[in-house]
């Protein structure tokens, strides 16, 4: 009988298992299994990471083999060839330009990693009156210091005081009033990035902003997508005002979108690009900052000689079981299309997501690539109750993996999926919507 009084869940409501949680097993492809045994199909790519599917053999033997040959080799003042041969490999994928990559463990220590760079590249070049930072609402930028002071969510902040000083956060621009169903990207809303110029000149002396950071499509907190033209004009004014821009594209990274970076899909090129999860498909936690080039090369030519030109570093930065992991999966993603694939399957997923307009609850549905939200207009039972209470004990039962975020069901299958299995998850979500009526107990429903 397996313990867990000890195992303290992250981002659950622990309270709620009676006796132990739902439990998956094992994975391979498009599927967990459960301890009971049986199939989950798996609409979430785990938590938006495992683009390639589960269990890719090519990517499990490089883990495999680097686990043999050396387990760990520091990377200050000395190095080791699986991460340089990463960053490179993830060069390969990245927009022209941006050609220098700083590695992390996971999302969070990219984000807060791609701050700190903005930070110190204003202040080796002379430039020290930039220090502020400006986010969006309803942005997550992960669990850091950093990443919860830039980024919009209220939880994430409430509980921990003010995090970083001197940040601003531009309104986000859903607005289901005017897009509501729109399929890829939405018409209306572009002139909601003058807000960035408006907050930059009333509030703020320009010359003070360091860097913006948004998620080109901000991917946890419900699938909010930026309407066409909106990051053009968010680009444009950071380059009038001098001010960095930071796409956090964690979620976006690595075919979620058709292409390898969301960069590449809105034709935007960031300074920096933050990125994890699909960076190793998910087998080993990862995280990067990809930097523009003549950023990495202004500390090098402005640091002071003989000094280390940017203080910050992690002991598992290019961990040599990640770097395989990468190597080997930004070479599955390419010699097996994934992105292609990814692109080619766009159309047959939204055609699916978009039959499930006019079932019960279904308030907004918007996607993008193989990434969907589902906004519900309330969900049944009490007031207060969300969809998560509700609905993920049916999906679980059903047999698909779903995600709940607020009121929207999120899907972002791996890039693997095939036509019957967007029927599948999608004919699932149609049959619960149409019959979910009674609210689940809730303890029974985690
Ligand atoms: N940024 C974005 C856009 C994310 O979606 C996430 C995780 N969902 C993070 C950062 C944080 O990544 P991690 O959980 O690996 O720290």
């Amino acid at each position: 009988m397996l313990n867990t009084d000890h195992f303290w869940m992250p981002f659950t409501a622990n309270r709620q298992f009676k006796s132990k949680p739902r439990m998956l097993v094992a994975a391979s492809g498009m599927h967990y299994t459960t301890d009971d045994g049986r199939q989950i199909l798996d609409g979430t790519a785990g938590l938006w990471c495992s683009n390639a599917g589960h269990c890719h053999p090519k990517i499990t033997e490089a883990i495999r083999h680097q686990a043999g040959k050396m387990d760990f080799a520091p990377v200050f003042q000395m190095g080791h060839p699986q991460a340089f041969e990463a960053a490179s490999a993830l060069v390969s994928l990245a927009p022209e330009g941006l050609n220098r990559v700083f590695f992390c463990n996971d999302g969070s220590e990219a984000v807060d990693s791609a701050l700190k760079i903005a930070l110190a590249y204003h202040r080796v070049r002379g430039d020290g009156m930039r220090h502020r930072l400006i986010g969006r609402e309803r942005a997550y930028h992960g669990v850091g210091f950093g990443g919860i002071a830039v980024g919009g969510i209220a939880g994430n902040r409430k509980h921990f005081g003010p995090a970083l000083p001197g940040v601003d956060h531009l309104r986000h621009p859903l607005n289901i009033a005017k897009n509501a169903f729109s399929k890829g990207l939405p018409e209306h809303g572009a002139e909601m990035a003058d807000e960035l110029e408006q907050r930059l000149l009333a509030l703020h002396d320009p010359a003070t902003v360091a860097a913006v950071i948004v998620e080109p499509l901000q991917g946890s907190t419900g699938v909010i997508l930026p309407p066409k033209g909106y990051l053009q004009k968010i680009r444009a004014i950071c380059d009038k005002y001098g001010i960095l821009l930071i796409f956090d594209e964690v979620i976006t990274g690595f075919g979620r979108l058709g292409t390898p970076f969301g960069a590449d899909y809105f034709g935007v090129v960031p300074d920096m690009i933050v990125c994890a999860k699909g960076l190793t498909n998910a087998t080993v936690p990862m995280g990067a900052a990809i930097v523009r080039q003549d950023i990495h090369d202004t500390f090098m030519s402005m640091a002071p000689e003989n000094t280390i030109e940017f203080f910050h570093g992690y002991t598992y930065t290019g961990h040599p079981l990640a770097s395989a992991a990468a190597v080997a999966t930004i070479d599955v993603y390419k010699s097996e299309h994934l992105f292609e694939r990814a692109a080619a399957m766009a159309p047959y997923f939204e055609q699916a997501a978009h039959s499930l307009r006019g079932l019960p609850y279904v308030k907004d549905i918007r996607n993008l690539g193989l990434v969907c939200g589902i906004e519900l207009d309330g969900v049944p039972g009490k007031p207060g109750m969300r969809a998560f209470d509700v609905f993920l004990k049916a999906f679980w039962e059903k047999g698909v993996l779903i995600r709940t975020t607020g009121d929207i069901i999120a899907l972002s299958p791996p890039l693997i999926i095939e036509k019957s299995q967007i029927d599948q998850l999608f004919g699932a979500i149609g049959d619960i919507l149409k019959t979910q009526k009674t609210v689940p107990d809730v303890e029974e429903a985690m």
